[in-house]
C-alpha cells in the first residue's frame, strides 16, 4: 500500500482544461483558486492540456487556452512553453506513457478486458433498473475463463480496458466537504481504454497527476465521483511503481449556478472567457470577482489584488454550498477596478477596444494618443467594461463628419425639432472666440436654455448626438472642447444635413 497522506510531498497543482479555446466561469475559478493556492503555499502551478480527443481538439482551441490564461494573467510554472521536468504537457504527446500503464495495469490485473458490446451493456442495464438493482458496470468480464474469450475473439470482438475496484467502501477526506464516502455499488469497475484503443480521461488524468507528482488536486464538484474512482487507481500505479507514489489530496470546489439556477458551465451569460475579454473586463476585474464564488478574503471585503488573494488562500476556507453566479455584481465589480486604473494605464487598455471599433488604426499617431489620455478621465466613472469607455469615445478619432455610432440614437434626436437646436447651437458655437469648456457652456446655455427657453435635456440632447454620434456620451462641453472647433462644427452642419 501506498501511504495515504504524504505530509513531505511538495505543493504541486494543476490545471488542466480541454481545449475549448472559450473557458467558462467555472474554468476559470478553478485556474484561479489552484494558482493561489500554489502562491500562498509556494508551491508550483501545472499547466497541463487534456487534449486525447482528436476529433473535438484543434490545434487553434489550443492557443486559445493558452492565450487565455495568458491574458488572465495566472502564470504557470510549468507546462506548455513553460518546459518542466515531467513534460510534455499535453497529453496527445504522452500516449505511450498510457499505453504502457495501461498493458502494466493489465498484466497485473488491475485491469481487464471487457468485450461487453454497447447494447449488451444496455440491455443489463435495463435489466438491473427494473429489478430495482444499481444499473453500473455488473462485472460481467471480470473472471472470463479461457474459453468464453477465445469465443469472443473469434466473433471479432475487440476488448476495451476496465479498471478492477474493490468491493469495500470508498472513503477520502474532501480539503473543502469534510469525509466522503462512496459505496462500492456507485463506483462500479470502468473503463479506461476504449476498444479501438484510445485511453480515456478516466485513465490519462490520473496517470498524469501521479507522474507529474501532483500533491493537491483541486477542481469541481462534479468530478467527485472521479476522485472515488481515481484514488484506487493512484493507489494501484503507487503499487506499480508508476509515478512517485504520492497519493493527491482532493479538494472539490462548489457548483456556480447562473441563471435560472442552472449549472453555469452549460451557458455562462458573459459568454466564456472570450465573451468577457471582448467586452472588456479587466482580467483582475473578472478574476476578482470569480473568487469570491466560494470563497472570501475576509469581512465584507470585496475587492482586493490577485497578489492579496494568494497571501489569504486557504483551500479549508472555501464554502462548500453551491455559488450564485451574478453578471451585474460581476461588472460592478470591474467597474471599480477600472475606477482605481491611473488615467494612462486606463488609457492604454482602452486602445484596442478603440480600435476593435475602427476608431483607431493599428498603430495610434502621438496626436491620437494625446487626444486619449485627456478624454480617458471624462469616461472613467462612466463605464463598467472597456467597450463602453470605447463606443463613448469612439467619436474622437474618426474624421468621418457623418460618424454616428447609433443610427437609433440619431433618429430619435435628430427630429426636426432637434435639427433647429443644432443648427441654434452651431450658430451660437460659430461666433466663439475661445475654445474652451467654460465659453463653450456658457454660450450653448445662453443660446438654447436661456434664449430659446428649453430644458436642458432637450437642449442638449441634439447636440450631443450630432457630436459623438450617441445619446450616451462623455459630458458634454469637454467633449466638444476636446473635438475641437472645427470637426464639432462640420459635425453640426453634418448632422443639419442627415
Ligand atoms: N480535463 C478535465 C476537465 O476539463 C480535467 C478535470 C480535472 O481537473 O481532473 O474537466
Ligand atoms: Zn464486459
Amino acid at each position: 500500500m501506498v501511504e495515504t497522506s504524504a505530509p513531505k510531498a511538495p505543493v504541486r497543482v494543476r490545471f488542466c482544461p480541454s481545449p475549448t479555446g472559450n473557458l467558462h466561469v467555472g474554468n476559470v475559478r478553478t485556474a484561479l483558486f489552484n494558482w493561489a493556492f500554489a502562491r500562498h503555499n509556494g508551491g508550483a502551478f501545472v499547466f497541463r492540456v487534456e487534449d486525447t480527443d482528436a476529433a473535438r481538439d484543434s490545434e487553434e482551441s489550443y492557443r486559445g487556452l493558452l492565450d487565455s490564461l495568458r491574458w488572465l494573467g495566472l502564470h504557470w510554472d510549468e507546462g506548455p512553453e513553460a518546459g518542466g521536468d515531467v513534460g510534455p504537457y499535453r497529453q496527445s504527446q504522452r500516449f505511450d506513457l498510457y499505453a504502457e500503464v495501461a498493458g502494466a495495469l493489465r498484466s497485473s490485473a488491475r485491469a481487464y478486458d471487457c468485450y461487453c458490446s454497447h447494447e449488451e451493456l444496455e440491455q443489463r442495464r435495463e435489466v438491473a433498473r427494473a429489478a430495482g438493482r444499481p444499473s453500473g458496470y455488473d462485472g460481467h468480464c471480470r473472471e472470463l475463463s479461457d474459453a468464453q474469450v477465445a469465443a469472443y475473439q473469434d466473433q471479432g470482438r475487440k476488448p476495451a480496458l476496465r479498471f478492477r475496484m474493490s468491493d469495500t467502501a470508498i472513503t477520502f477526506t474532501d480539503l473543502v466537504r469534510g469525509e466522503i464516502t462512496f459505496e462500492p455499488e456507485h463506483v462500479p469497475d470502468y473503463v479506461v481504454v476504449r476498444a479501438n484503443g484510445q485511453p480515456l480521461y478516466t485513465l490519462t488524468n490520473p496517470v498524469d497527476d501521479a507522474t507529474m507528482a501532483i500533491s493537491h488536486v483541486l477542481r469541481g464538484e462534479d468530478l467527485l465521483s472521479s476522485t472515488a474512482r481515481q484514488l484506487p487507481l493512484h493507489r494501484a500505479l503507487g503499487d506499480l511503481g508508476i509515478g512517485g507514489g504520492v497519493l493527491p489530496s482532493y479538494g472539490h470546489l462548489p457548483f456556480v449556478m447562473g441563471p435560472g439556477n442552472r449549472k453555469l458551465s452549460k451557458r455562462d451569460p458573459g459568454g466564456g472567457l472570450l465573451g468577457y475579454r471582448e467586452r472588456g473586463f479587466l482580467p483582475e476585474g473578472l478574476l476578482n470577482y470569480v473568487a469570491l464564488l466560494g470563497w472570501s478574503i475576509g469581512g465584507d471585503r470585496e475587492l482586493f489584488s490577485l497578489d492579496e488573494m494568494a497571501a489569504e488562500f486557504r483551500i479549508e476556507r472555501v464554502n462548500p454550498n453551491p455559488a450564485q453566479f451574478d453578471l451585474k455584481k460581476c461588472e460592478a465589480i470591474n467597474g471599480l477596478k477600472l475606477r482605481a486604473l491611473s488615467v494612462d494605464d486606463l488609457a492604454r487598455r482602452l486602445v484596442p477596444y478603440l480600435q476593435d471599433i475602427g476608431a483607431l488604426g493599428a498603430a495610434a499617431s502621438p496626436e491620437q494618443e494625446t487626444l486619449l489620455r485627456a478624454a480617458t478621465p471624462l469616461v472613467q466613472e462612466r463605464m463598467t467594461v472597456l467597450s463602453e469607455g470605447a463606443q463613448m469615445l469612439g467619436f474622437l478619432f474618426s474624421d468621418d463628419t457623418t460618424f454616428v455610432v447609433d443610427a437609433g440614437d440619431a433618429v430619435a434626436v435628430l427630429t426636426a425639432d432637434g435639427k433647429e437646436v443644432v443648427a441654434a447651437s452651431r450658430e451660437a458655437l460659430a461666433s466663439l472666440d475661445a475654445w474652451d469648456t467654460a465659453a463653450i457652456e456658457s454660450v450653448l446655455r445662453e443660446a438654447l436654455v436661456v434664449r430659446r427657453g428649453l430644458r436642458p435635456k432637450n437642449a442638449f440632447g441634439p447636440v450631443r448626438v450630432a457630436v459623438t454620434g450617441r445619446r450616451i456620451s462623455p459630458p458634454l462641453f469637454e467633449s466638444l472642447e476636446l473635438l475641437g472647433r472645427e470637426r464639432s462644427l462640420a459635425r453640426l452642419g453634418a448632422a443639419l444635413t442627415r
